[in-house]
């Protein structure tokens, strides 16, 4: 029985490219590498391994999305540390909408994988949902499109203005 199978370098340079492929089409890749257009990427904050950014296409206004800097798809993926980080930074950003926006409640959540909903299954990212009561009749209404692109670019300086005093705490 032969295992020369086993042996296939060129397999992982394919397998490379498909990651790097992957990477350079993921948007929170992409705003992680370039901290000058953090206000155009709607990037909130960022810590040493984790970045708040404001959903482009949210549930609500004001969905936050925390990920890890790295390309990794599941927890699991993670080290201890940038677990650690990503669930500071969450905090962060639970906090962020609270002092900006005083809902009734907060959803946080992982959805892993596509059929888990992941919207990039790629790059693991935890939501952050603002709730207001009764939000969800209007979600069924008007879903994604009653979020106007000025509304999110004011909430989005509003998280800026209060990050000082959020992180102060
Ligand atoms: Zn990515």
């Amino acid at each position: 029985m032969t295992h020369a199978n086993l042996w296939a370098p060129w397999r992982m340079e394919y397998m490379n490219r498909l990651i790097q492929d992957e990477k350079s089409s993921c948007f929170l890749c992409d705003a992680w590498a370039h901290p000058d257009r953090d206000d155009e990427q709607l990037v909130v904050w960022r810590s040493r391994l984790s970045m708040i950014i404001l959903n482009r296409y949210p549930y609500t206004n004001g969905h936050l999305l925390v990920a890890p800097a790295d390309h990794l798809s599941d927890l699991t993926d993670l080290t201890g540390e940038q677990r650690a980080d990503l669930m500071e930074t969450s905090v962060l950003a639970e906090r962020l909408i609270r002092l900006t926006l005083n809902p009734q409640g907060i959803n946080m959540g992982l959805n892993l994988g596509r059929c888990a909903g992941a919207g990039l299954p790629g790059h693991v990212h935890m939501h952050v949902v603002p709730r207001w009561g009764g939000d969800t009749n209007f979600m069924q209404v008007v879903g994604r499109v009653r979020v106007i692109p000025q509304a999110n670019e004011a909430i989005f300086r509003e998280f800026k203005a209060a990050l000082p005093k959020v992180l102060e705490k």
